[in-house]
């Protein structure tokens, strides 16, 4: 028997607002404010503990590729904890949910690479690339390759090392970051920061920034570079088609190694099965998370490429790296009934040829309206500008600052979750949204950017 709901909501905010710290929140205004309590999900939509319904435009945080409510999954992990709850990957021992995850994942990545390190998300993912491919240049005799190239306004977690390889300013500003050997580079924001250029020279310009860093630093002692083939915290960033092929071709030159932070792209959120492919760029390493068990179950990795795999196992020895949580049965379970139904209903390929076009087009419509500056969409991954001036792309003025927050709210008291971030918004909704939901999601945006008009 449940308790009445206005009742509990009073209650479960109390509670949240006496015990718990948010991350990425101001706990003083969000309890001044009061947090808005979620108690259920189905589909792609969540309701909260009034009985609202509301869409969920972001899959969660960006993972919920084949909605919420699925049975499949949840009796796969129960099933699988009854077999075998928990037992480590460290110690010369392995179960058959890690064995047959690695394999099932290495089916979907890049014909290139086969062989795959678990953890229990992304922060630690990406922390692991940078001790990994360190180790890997250390092994083979070049110790002094060792920095990392990533880009501003990049986001890689939030981790030591992930917070640090990421370009946010406001978490350099916290907790001594960055660490020392990363080097940060423009990112290839056209929108924002393209100015005259069209969008190619702009995105060669970008791309060039990356091999002048190199060459400044010496290739001799660079490691690799790392970027999201999309930026997501960053505001749905998709770079220019030109600027990964070239970044790799730069790479490739100087001897750096090529890794795409696939924790949002990966598991079919542009409509191919990880970003790189949809980039047209083979990268040496990919992390992953969040979309490959749906958000079930938290479990994220690093998939390795068959050349990078074969020096690091040949000359590597001892990998002094693990978390407890290292292919988690849990996870394993989670994430293989995850991608059977990804297999069984054709998601990927639902994004790439049926809902991601469909949805692509009326939300590239928006533009129309007077708040609008740019609309993008690819896949399931999109974003608008809003700005009070098209023609200058000026952003608000500082008292205005907070106009993304005022939609966000907005959008989620008409029923619909979009994130902000400054005055643009952001959008990824599940690859299950029918052509119903989507009409209901435009319709919903319009309304509210007339309400913040
Ligand atoms: N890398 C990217 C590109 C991300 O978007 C995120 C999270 O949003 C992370 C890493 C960190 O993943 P996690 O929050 O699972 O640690």
């Amino acid at each position: 028997t449940s308790a009445p709901l206005s009742n509990s909501t009073a209650h479960w905010r109390a509670l949240d607002a006496a015990h718990h710290l948010h991350p990425f929140s101001d706990t003083k205004a969000l309890n001044a404010e009061g947090v808005r309590v979620i108690t259920r999900a189905e589909g792609v939509y969540v309701f909260d503990s009034d009985g609202n319904k509301i869409l969920d435009g972001m899959s969660g945080l960006w993972c919920s590729q084949v909605g919420h409510g699925r049975h499949a999954i949840v009796d796969a992990i129960a099933q699988q904890l009854h077999q075998l709850d928990y037992y480590n990957t460290f110690f010369k021992t392995t179960h058959p949910g890690a064995a047959e995850l690695a394999a099932a994942i290495s089916e979907v990545a890049p014909a290139h690479m086969n062989h795959v390190f678990f953890t229990s998300g992304g922060s630690e993912a990406v922390d692991t690339v940078l001790r990994m491919v360190r180790h890997y240049w250390a092994s083979l005799g070049k110790p002094e390759k060792h920095i990392f190239i990533s880009r501003r306004n990049g986001y890689h977690g939030s981790t030591m090392g992930g917070a640090s390889l990421g370009g946010m300013k406001p978490m350099h500003a916290q907790g001594g970051l960055p660490i020392p050997g990363i080097i940060h580079v423009a990112q290839p924001y056209w929108w924002a920061e393209g100015g005259e250029m069209s969008r190619e020279d702009f995105g060669l310009y970008a791309a060039r920034e990356v091999a002048r860093a190199i060459d400044e630093a010496g290739p001799e002692n660079v490691a690799a570079f790392i970027g999201e083939p999309i930026q997501g915290a960053g505001g749905v960033i998709i770079p220019p088609a030109n600027y990964w092929p070239e970044v790799e071709k730069i790479c490739r030159e100087r001897d750096v190694l090529l890794i795409c932070d696939e924790v949002i792209c990966g598991f079919g959120r542009t409509g191919r099965w990880f970003g790189a492919e949809f980039m047209g760029v083979k990268p040496d390493l990919i992390t992953f998370a969040k979309g490959v068990t749906s958000g079930y179950f938290p479990l994220g990795g690093v998939i390795v490429g068959d050349h990078f795999a074969e020096g690091f196992i040949e000359h590597g020895g001892d990998f002094n790296h693990g978390y407890t949580y290292s292919g988690h049965p849990g996870g394993c379970a989670a994430a293989l009934a995850n991608l059977k139904i990804m297999h069984e209903e054709k998601l990927v390929d639902r994004v790439r040829t049926d809902i991601g076009p469909y949805l692509q087009e009326r939300w590239l419509k928006l533009a129309e309206h007077p708040l609008v500056g740019e609309a993008r969409m690819v896949g399931l991954i999109g974003a608008m500008e809003l700005t009070p001036d098209k023609a200058t792309r000026a952003a608000f003025a500082a008292e205005e600052g907070t106009v993304g927050l005022i939609c966000r709210d907005f959008s989620f008291k008409e029923g619909l979750v979009m994130r902000a971030v400054r005055d643009g918004m952001i959008l990824a909704p599940p690859f299950t949204l029918s052509h119903e939901e989507a009409d209901e999601l435009v319709a919903t945006a319009w309304r509210v950017l007339d309400l913040t008009h």
